[in-house]
């Protein structure tokens, strides 16, 4: 055989897909030699064109396109699940989230003969709750651990999950792991929150705009603990939970294994950009109201620093950086370690590793 495993990874081009698609392909990856597949809505990008995947532009939220498209791929052994899509309310998501894990689902599961694991990634939100459940629950009390229950409040992770258990139950011998990162340090330009991109993109306007480099979250962001979760990390954990005897049918948590504060990376981010004027300030604008009218600017810089042709609403979410407010709700890794998963990053490390590259693939200057 010329292969070992077949991966298809469902959001290719997202902050995970991506990590995904570079590191299956490597001739040491766990359980490899890997042939992977990468389904993502829209056309290859130019960023991702160097790694070893076979491309499928395939919309996973139109049932019939997903049959068409993914019910041919009959060699797939593992799914990895690395994609969601955000509708105005939480009970929106639950339905358009589910339909999509179901139409891949529906269209591999009865296929793929050789089928052995599904990773989903979900999030910590699992203990937090939903967005639009903020400030109306009591999340729970962190650090946050895998044992603890479902909150009391819908959230389209617990769709997802119920309709995997669901689905897997139907064929014998079919595993299944969940991943629970936390504030995801990646890459991607694809993604719907991409913390790290949209920072940078936040620098380089001030660098050209000659503006200090103000952090936007507040006094207890700045000096308390926070973690996040490395792209890199959480592709390595997937990897670990599908070949892995140790990690089948789990829920993990995924994050760095170590804590950071914001005012140290604040001064990274400033080295990287080479902005001298950076700082906190007591009562600073919010992102989202700062560059509202940043649109024309960014385009300015695209062309003259013969950036990769991106909009600024494309490279920036201004509304998830505005999220960094308060103290983190950490979590604890020792679940995945107990199961034999060691990996980490130190996560200023990581931070300075996804600006590196970010500017490599010239989505900023
Ligand atoms: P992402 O937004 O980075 O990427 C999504 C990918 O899916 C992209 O490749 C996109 O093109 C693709 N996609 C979107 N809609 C599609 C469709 N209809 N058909 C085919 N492809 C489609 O994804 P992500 O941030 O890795 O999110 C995956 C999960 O991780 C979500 O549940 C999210 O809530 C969770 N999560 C994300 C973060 C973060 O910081 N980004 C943090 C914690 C948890």
């Amino acid at each position: 055989l010329k292969y070992q495993s077949v991966a298809l990874i469902v959001g290719v081009t997202g902050i995970v897909g991506n990590s995904l698609a570079e590191i299956l392909p490597f001739a040491d990856t766990p359980g490899g030699p890997w042939k992977v597949y990468g389904v993502a809505r829209r056309p290859r990008p130019i960023w991702q064109a160097d790694h070893l995947i076979e491309y499928i532009q395939c919309d996973v939220s139109n049932e019939q396109e997903t049959i068409e498209k993914l019910s041919t791929l009959t060699d797939v052994t593992h799914i990895f699940y690395v994609t969601w899509t955000s509708k105005p309310t939480e009970a929106e998501n639950c339905l358009a989230n589910a339909a999509m894990l179901r139409n891949v689902l529906k269209a591999v599961i009865p296929n793929a003969a050789n089928l052995q694991h599904i990773c989903l990634q979900t999030g910590r939100k699992h203990y937090l709750g939903s967005f639009e459940s903020w400030g109306k629950i009591i999340p729970h009390e962190s650090p946050f651990h895998e044992d603890l229950p479902r909150l009391n409040a819908i959230n389209f992770y617990y769709s997802l999950e119920d309709l995997l258990f669901d689905e897997v139950r139907k064929r014998e011998g079919l595993t299944w792991s969940i991943h629970r990162p936390g504030m995801i340090f990646g890459s991607s330009p694809s993604s719907l929150m991409n913390l790290v991109g949209t920072l940078c993109v936040y620098a380089a306007i001030c660098k050209h705009q000659g503006l200090p480099l103000i952090f936007p979250g507040d006094r207890a962001a700045w000096d308390g603990y926070w973690d996040a979760s490395d792209a890199d990390l959480i592709a390595e954990h997937q990897i670990w939970a599908a070949v892995d005897p140790n990690a089948k049918n789990e829920a993990f948590n995924c994050s760095n294994g170590d804590v950071f504060k914001w005012k140290h990376l604040w001064h990274v981010l400033a080295e990287k950009f080479e902005i001298e004027n950076y700082g906190f300030e007591e009562k600073s604008l919010s992102l989202t109201e700062k560059m509202k009218d940043m649109g024309p600017v960014w385009d300015e810089i695209v062309k003259e620093k013969k950036l990769v042709g991106t909009r600024l609403e494309e490279v920036a979410a201004w509304w998830i950086a505005d999220m960094i407010h308060g103290a983190s709700y950490l979590d604890t890794m020792n679940k995945s370690k107990e199961h034999g998963f060691v990996g980490f990053r130190n996560s200023t490390t990581s931070f300075g590793h996804w600006i590196d590259k970010l500017k490599a693939h010239k989505i900023v200057p």
